[in-house]
């Protein structure tokens, strides 16, 4: 099999952990414009149903 000749510096090793790590990070959240809950960009609402301010989901409410 084989083997790798040397062994991978500190920075390396750290390099490949953190860009790793960044793909398993949450995604990018802010605040709907609408009701205030945390929604991703590009995305309807969750909570309200609205995206840039027109109604597109009608969302269950108990
Ligand atoms: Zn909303």
């Amino acid at each position: 099999m084989a083997v790798p000749k040397k062994k991978p510096s500190r920075h390396r090793t750290h390099q490949r952990r953190t860009a790793w790590a960044k793909k398993f990070k949450l995604p990018h959240l802010f605040n709907c414009p609408e009701c205030g809950k945390l929604k991703m960009p590009h995305r309807v609402c969750p909570h309200c149903g609205q995206y840039r301010g027109e109604k597109v989901l009608s969302v269950k409410r108990k």
